[in-house]
């Protein structure tokens, strides 16, 4: 494995950053997840896109252009050999004081690292999973927007926690006024009568690449999509429920705090968009 770091590939034993960098020290910086399929690079403009709107939102200059970042990107990808995987791409506010203070941090770092992709198990694509809803809330959109991807992800590590704790591999937040927002690595939607719900960023979702594509799909087969301030309840009493991620891809939901959502077992909607999904990758 070759990693990039600032415009140099290191072996994966000696790629590493300072112990002053300001991403370790303060969770300062931002990120992306992107996915290699059959050697192409899945969305690499909307995910460059996107990191470049989450380093915006927070003041942080990146030393690339957008199109020097998708070219060292795939630069990165054809250096690994990497036919389907993984990519990792960071940006840190680089070195520093020991302060907060962003301004001692010269210049920001830039890694990309490709790798290989652990999906959850086969059976759950088949079959569904079990979610529960984590008592750790989403940080307000308002204190901290969730477009951006930063590399401080706390509270959905809090989240994951009490997920595993209760058994599952996901759990889904809520905002502080108690709406669905997400699930700690993935964007959640529901199926009601035929047509698709899921939260808007400012219920504190994060603007996911693959929640924008299922829409695209349901709209090639005439299913409208909505987003919606949605509660437990909409959830519950939901007809299917899945959930999107460049990791997870679309994983189908069948079991939420103990309710049984819908039959039980994926639903047909949930099943034709996981075809479409495959296809168009
Ligand atoms: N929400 C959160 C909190 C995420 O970290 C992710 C990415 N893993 C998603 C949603 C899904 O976004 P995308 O489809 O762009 O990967």
């Amino acid at each position: 494995m070759k990693v990039y770091i600032d415009g140099k590939f290191y072996k994966k034993e000696e790629a590493a950053v300072s112990v002053f960098d300001h991403g370790l020290l303060y969770g300062d910086g931002v990120f992306e997840g992107i996915r290699i399929y059959r050697d192409r690079v899945f969305k690499l403009k909307e995910h460059v896109a996107r990191l470049y709107r989450s380093a915006q939102a927070i003041l942080l200059k990146i030393p690339l252009g957008e199109e020097e970042m998708e070219r060292a990107i795939q630069e990165t990808v054809s250096v690994n050999n990497k036919k389907d995987g993984y990519i990792r791409v960071l940006v840190t506010r680089g070195d520093g004081e020991l302060g907060i203070d962003p301004s001692s941090c010269q210049r920001a770092k830039v890694i990309i690292i490709v790798g290989d992709i652990q999906l959850y198990p086969q059976e759950y694509y088949e079959n569904g999973i079990e979610i529960v809803t984590a008592a750790s809330r989403r940080i307000p959109s308002d204190c901290l927007d969730p477009r951006v991807k930063s590399l401080n992800y706390l509270n959905n590590i809090l989240a994951k926690l009490e997920a595993k704790q209760a058994g599952c591999l996901e759990a889904v937040m809520l905002n502080k006024e108690g709406f669905v927002s997400e699930c700690t690595g993935d964007n959640i939607f529901i199926v009601r009568k035929g047509e698709l719900y899921m939260p808007a960023p400012h219920h504190g979702a994060l603007d996911g690449i693959t929640m924008g594509t299922v829409v695209e799909l349901a709209a090639a087969f005439d299913i409208k999509s909505h987003q919606a301030s949605l509660t437990r309840y909409d959830l519950y009493t939901s007809e299917e429920c899945f959930l999107t991620g460049t990791g997870a891809e679309i994983i189908p939901v069948i079991r939420i705090d103990g309710r049984t959502i819908g039959s039980g077992k994926p639903g047909t909607t949930t099943k034709r968009l996981i075809k479409a999904f495959h296809e168009f990758t």
